[in-house]
């Protein structure tokens, strides 16, 4: 199993990608037919004979459940391969262990809080350099490249100010100098966005977001083409052990089926939100690359599907943001993103705590909001009685 690309599944992939979310990886299980692919909560397996095992060993080196949840995301982002994590964070962490010390990794200065702390405080400890520029600034990237940068590290749409970097464009200015490009397409997820397709080499994901879909599990992913880069990682992920559980596999695999319907109504909901709150006298400015004025809009078009289910905003001052995040009934005030709730935050006390009074902190005015697929005009209304009366 060890050393061998996840090809033990039906290949789907001359069918739509509403289609695979629902069948890709997800074979009725071959022995029983069971209709949906079992949970395998067992830590071993036995051998047939010495010498000959069934290709599955220890449920930390490959677990069937596991297996086919890696070979879904591969096939959703039109992958070679997959491999998921115990947490998104977890992904992040086996790419950045890619690297050498010595070596450099150019990262976005508004990705999410999380990659921040991972890369900026542990990866750089073990003597991996790390720096940031504007992303969406080609002449900042190429600017930011020095002789041992080997890693790109692009999320886009950007959290939580929802800005949209050239992935295509990126992608050629990381293989001129030799480098890898990583993207973290959670926000976008596969339906919206097809990193690989763009030239990137890696793609990562939390799945505990749009994913999954249900703020139910927290997990991770990261999907790829290149052999070498997945026998690396696999081989990283044995010795060091960040799995996901078979219970936890089977729940993204369940939530996966449904993507694209949830992805469409996030979208839909977001983008009528986007507008009422663009139109709202007491916002000061919205973030979201659907509004036709937004800076990042015309490169949504070109490299996403729909501009994804994730509205910022800003309000004029921190107390009016505040004061809206604890008004709201149906928004509940939590961090997360990407379940079928919608979610209200504000980032400079809550995502993006690490940041905060550093040169790359939040604006204290700025709220994050996961619109959820509930009722639009429910959301709306909620979103309405939350902002009256603050300025
Ligand atoms: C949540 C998140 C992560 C981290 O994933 P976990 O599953 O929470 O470990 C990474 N990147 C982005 C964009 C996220 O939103």
């Amino acid at each position: 199993m060890s050393d061998k690309l996840p090809n033990e599944f039906a290949d789907w992939s001359d069918t739509s990608i509403e289609t695979r979310c629902i069948r890709a990886g997800q074979d009725p299980d071959p022995r029983t037919g069971s209709m949906i692919v079992p949970i395998f909560q067992t830590s071993t397996f036995k051998w047939p004979e010495v010498g000959t095992s069934t290709g599955y060993e220890y449920s930390r080196t490959a677990n069937p459940t596991r297996a086919a949840l890696q070979a879904s995301i591969a096939s959703l982002e039109g992958a070679e391969w997959g491999l998921a994590f115990a947490s998104g964070t977890a992904a992040m962490r086996e790419v950045a262990m890619l690297l050498n010390p010595g070596e450099h990794i150019l990262m976005a200065r508004d990705a999410y809080g999380g990659t921040f702390r991972l890369l900026d405080v542990h990866t750089r400890r073990h003597g991996i350099d790390v720096s940031m520029v504007d992303l969406t600034d080609l002449e900042q990237v190429e600017g930011g490249i020095r002789p041992n940068t080997k890693l790109i590290w692009l999320e886009t749409p950007t959290n939580p100010i929802m800005a949209v970097a050239d992935i295509a464009a990126i992608a050629d200015i990381a293989h001129t100098v030799g480098a890898l490009l990583s993207v973290d397409n959670t926000f976008a997820t596969p339906y919206l966005q097809q990193p690989l397709a763009l030239g990137a080499d890696l793609v990562i994901h939390s799945a505990t977001k749009y994913l999954a879909g249900h703020s139910d599990v927290v997990i991770g992913a990261v999907v790829g083409n290149d052999p070498d880069l997945f026998t690396r990682l696999q081989e990283q992920q044995n010795d060091c052990g960040a799995v996901p559980s078979p219970f936890d596999s089977w729940l993204t695999l369940r939530g996966i089926k449904t993507l694209p319907v949830r992805m469409d109504r996030h979208g839909a909901n977001a983008i009528a939100v986007a507008n009422f709150l663009n139109d709202h006298p007491n916002v000061a400015e919205v973030y979201y690359p659907g509004l036709p004025e937004a800076p990042g809009h015309e490169l949504a078009q070109k490299q996403m599907r729909n501009f994804g289910g994730m509205v910022s905003f800003r309000m004029p001052t921190r107390e009016a943001a505040i004061h809206v995040c604890n008004s709201t009934r149906i928004f509940q005030l939590a961090e997360s993103l990407g379940g079928v709730e919608s979610l209200i935050e504000h980032p400079d006390s809550m995502t993006h705590l690490a940041v905060s009074g550093t040169e790359f902190a939040i604006d204290g005015g700025v709220i994050r909001a996961s619109i959820g697929i509930e009722n639009i005009d429910d959301l709306i209304a909620d979103l309405e009685q939350a902002l009256a009366g603050v300025r």
